[in-house]
């Protein structure tokens, strides 16, 4: 038997801190487009890596992440998927999809993983052939999303989710906050090695405007505080010495909604 090539992706920047994702097979050249932030340069960059869009998966119903849901559609004819949960708040959407639920792509399997928290019904999408993993606003590098419509309990039971799956998964995610998330953790942490020299990394990166994604999720284990609550480090730092981790979670993000 031979083996499939994995899935590749296509990464460029849209709207003012957002991400383009386009995953694609690299024989078929057929594509998805991880959410539709921006119209404009979602086609320039199917045409200039001359890919044929068949889908798009949607994150979670916020504006910069279905904006051009309906005109790539129609000019495409691709099939918009979603969570079930939000068929009302997804423009155009074709197909619901839950927790567990499994879509095949060019002979690729990919699982949903229903990751609340940010909204209600946000999901993302692991495939695990190809090591990929697409957070949408669920996890960022060195930090996770605001909590709009779940709350931190439900934040965490979806962080724990993706703490669980292969440290070789590379993660991409919709915004590039990295540098100021990182700042954030250094404060919380500064005592972290691993996070010390991302961030020299990251800083570098920024300077010269290059993404600082994807990421490996061992490299998040290493560095987020949102994936490393039980750090005594961050623990004592934030005076929450053997509190349960939902507790101390949700500190965290009080905190860094004030930072
Ligand atoms: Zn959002
Ligand atoms: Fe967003």
């Amino acid at each position: 038997m031979t083996q499939k090539p994995g899935l590749e992706v296509f990464q460029f920047p849209c709207r003012s801190d957002n991400y383009g994702l386009l995953v694609f097979d690299p024989v078929s050249r057929k594509a998805i487009s991880i959410d539709s932030p921006e119209e404009m340069p979602i086609i320039g960059a199917l045409e200039s890596q001359n890919l044929e869009l068949t889908h798009i998966l949607n994150t979670h119903h916020h504006y910069d992440h279905v904006e051009a849901n309906k005109s790539l559609k129609a000019r495409f004819g691709c099939q918009i998927v979603g969570a079930a949960a939000d068929r009302e708040r997804i423009p155009g959407m074709d197909k619901g999809v839950k927790e567990g639920d499994v879509i095949g792509f060019c002979g690729h399997d990919i699982h949903i993983l229903e990751t609340s928290g940010h909204t209600l019904g946000h999901i993302s999408y692991w495939i695990p052939d190809s090591n990929l993993l697409f957070t949408g606003d669920t996890l960022f590098s060195m930090g996770c999303g605001r909590l709009f419509e779940g709350n931190a309990e439900m934040m965490w039971q979806s962080l724990q989710k993706i703490r669980a799956l292969p440290q070789k998964t590379q993660v991409y995610c919709a915004h590039e906050y990295t540098l100021s998330n990182g700042e954030f953790a250094l404060e919380i942490e500064p005592g972290n090695q691993a996070l010390q020299s991302r961030m020299e990394q990251v800083r570098e990166l920024r300077r010269n405007r290059l993404p600082t994604l994807p990421v490996s999720l061992q490299l998040e284990l290493e560095t987020n505080p949102f994936l490393r609550l039980d750090s005594a480090e961050i623990q004592k730092n934030i005076a929450m010495e053997g509190a349960a981790l939902s507790e101390v979670f949700s500190r965290i993000r009080q905190l860094k909604d004030r930072f």
